[in-house]
């Protein structure tokens, strides 16, 4: 019988398989948690070999774990065997030429999305998903976890930007589902399923996504709240007076501020005041007969007005606005270099974001005195990335990971929300799904997978548990 890994690197060609110390790159998860030494890494060129590959894969009992730019924040993209193969879609980024008047665009599952807002620029169309790790993450690993990013609470998330699908199924076969269609009920919503699957059940190798295009004003603040039930207000305020204008609205903390100053010295805060919280926020539109600055000024009159905003800057200039987003942008960098500290990835209504920071802040205290809570996130869709740092006088969490971690999920499920807002579940919150959610739902996840992966090679111990 021939060795399965000559099979593979017949399949792949020479430029295709990576082993050893070339392999090491593709081990580690970003937060540096999860990854053994995996068989070794697939770089397929196209969806004949990614086909192939997952065959070969399949009949020799090897796992297949896909990646893309491996800045999933779940552990989902790596290994957890030896015997796993990763399969990673990095060559496979092409870029097709835009439809304008369809408005979409045929793209490689290995497309960078930094790489494809730039490829859009020229024709004035936009791709509407916008993170802090665009400059890494591929457009299949997006699928794979359903992202978010700033602009999902008026555009929705991957799962509402992609119109069709090609998909590398567990056994090999090949769907091509690449319609450039918003409206298909032929049965099931086979395209939304794969959107947040977490490469459980197939390779996407090629996407059809939905285009908009680029505004050709913009106007943005950056604003001093007195307090998070303030912001929340605010923000209620601006999408009824900003309607679909409204394209940003994202919140940070000074805690947050704090260590992004301190951390990143070319940052720049320029308000003279700080608060216990900040807004961000932009409006957009396609047209330039809109009057966005007198939309957002009037707005932030009415909020100092009614003692919401405490201070607040107009930008003016493209630069000044880039500026604004760097604060809250490079809040997890901030956080990161400050050293050990523990993510959490929370929605709520957004109405209620205001009550689980306070009602968090309690627990969290209890849990370890003055530990440092530095909630950020996107509070267009109650989406809290709620972050914590040890006290100031300690290295670490005392042991106390998994105490934040349920009693934060368990607050969440309480008022309606999710402990897993955009990043997914991968290896990390599986446990924490199964005691956060219904058996009935996760028997529903249990027996999708089982159907369509009946050998569990596809990604095992990723979203749920494995063996099933
Ligand atoms: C600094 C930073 C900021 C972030 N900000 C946000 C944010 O604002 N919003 C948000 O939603 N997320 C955010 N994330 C996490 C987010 O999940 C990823 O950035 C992105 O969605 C993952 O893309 P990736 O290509 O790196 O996927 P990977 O990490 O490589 O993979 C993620 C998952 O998708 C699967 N997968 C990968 N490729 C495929 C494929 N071709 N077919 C099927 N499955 C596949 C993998 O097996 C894995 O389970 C952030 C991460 C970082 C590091």
């Amino acid at each position: 019988m021939t060795d399965p890994v000559t099979t593979l690197r017949q399949i792949l060609g020479p430029k295709g398989w990576l082993s050893g110390p070339d392999a090491e790159p593709y081990q580690r998860d970003w937060l540096n948690r999860y990854g053994v030494r995996p068989l070794g890494v697939a770089r397929p060129s196209n969806t004949a070999e990614v086909a192939a590959l997952v065959k070969a894969c399949r009949e020799a009992g090897l796992d297949v774990v896909p990646q893309g730019g491996n800045t999933g924040l779940c552990g989902g993209a790596v290994a957890q065997q030896p015997n796993a193969v990763i399969v990673s879609l990095s060559r496979m980024a092409a870029i097709g030429e835009p439809d304008p008047d369809g408005g979409s665009i045929l793209v490689e599952a290995g497309v960078v999305l930094a790489a494809l807002h730039e490829a859009l620029e020229p024709h004035g169309l936009m791709f509407p998903m916008h993170l802090g790790a665009e400059g890494s993450a591929r457009i299949g690993g997006l699928i794979g976890t359903n992202a978010g990013g700033s602009q999902a609470f008026r555009f929705g998330m991957m799962q509402d930007l992609v119109l069709g699908l090609e998909v590398v199924t567990p056994d090999g076969a090949i769907w091509d589902g690449l319609r450039a269609v918003q409206k298909d009920n032929a049965g099931y919503q086979l395209r939304k399923l794969y959107c947040g699957a977490e490469g459980t059940l197939g390779i996407v190798t090629r996407a059809v996504l939905r285009l908009y295009p680029t505004p050709r004003q913009q106007a943005g603040a950056l604003l001093v709240m007195s307090d998070f039930t303030a912001a929340v207000s605010f923000g209620a305020y601006l999408r009824g007076e900003a309607g679909e204008f409204l394209a940003g609205l994202e919140f940070f903390s000074d805690i947050g501020l704090a260590l992004a100053l301190k951390h990143l010295p070319d940052l720049a805060y320029q308000l003279e005041t700080r608060g216990e919280v900040y807004l961000l926020v932009e409006l957009a539109s396609g047209s330039t007969r809109v009057p966005l600055d007198d939309i957002l000024a009037s707005a932030l009159e009415w909020g100092m007005e009614q003692g919401l905003v405490v201070d607040g800057a107009l930008a003016t200039s493209g630069a000044q606005r880039a500026q604004f987003w760097r604060l809250r942008e490079e809040q997890p960098e901030g956080q990161r270099l400050e050293g050990e500290q523990l993510k959490h990835d929370i929605s709520v209504p957004p109405g209620a974001i205001a009550r689980f920071i306070e009602v968090g802040a309690k627990i969290c205290d209890d849990i370890l005195p003055g530990v440092r809570i530095n909630p950020f996130g996107h509070l267009g869709d109650g989406n809290i990335h709620y972050n914590l740092s040890p006290p100031e006088n300690r290295a670490d969490f005392d042991g106390k990971a998994g105490r934040f971690a349920e009693a934060l999920a368990s607050l969440a499920t309480e008022m309606g929300g999710s402990f897993a807002a955009e990043h997914g579940l991968g290896r990390a919150k599986i446990v924490m799904a199964e005691r956060n959610r219904s058996i009935v739902e996760r028997e529903l996840m249990a027996r999708l997978k089982d159907a369509l992966d009946p050998h569990g090679t596809m990604n095992p111990g990723v979203l749920v548990r494995s063996p099933l």
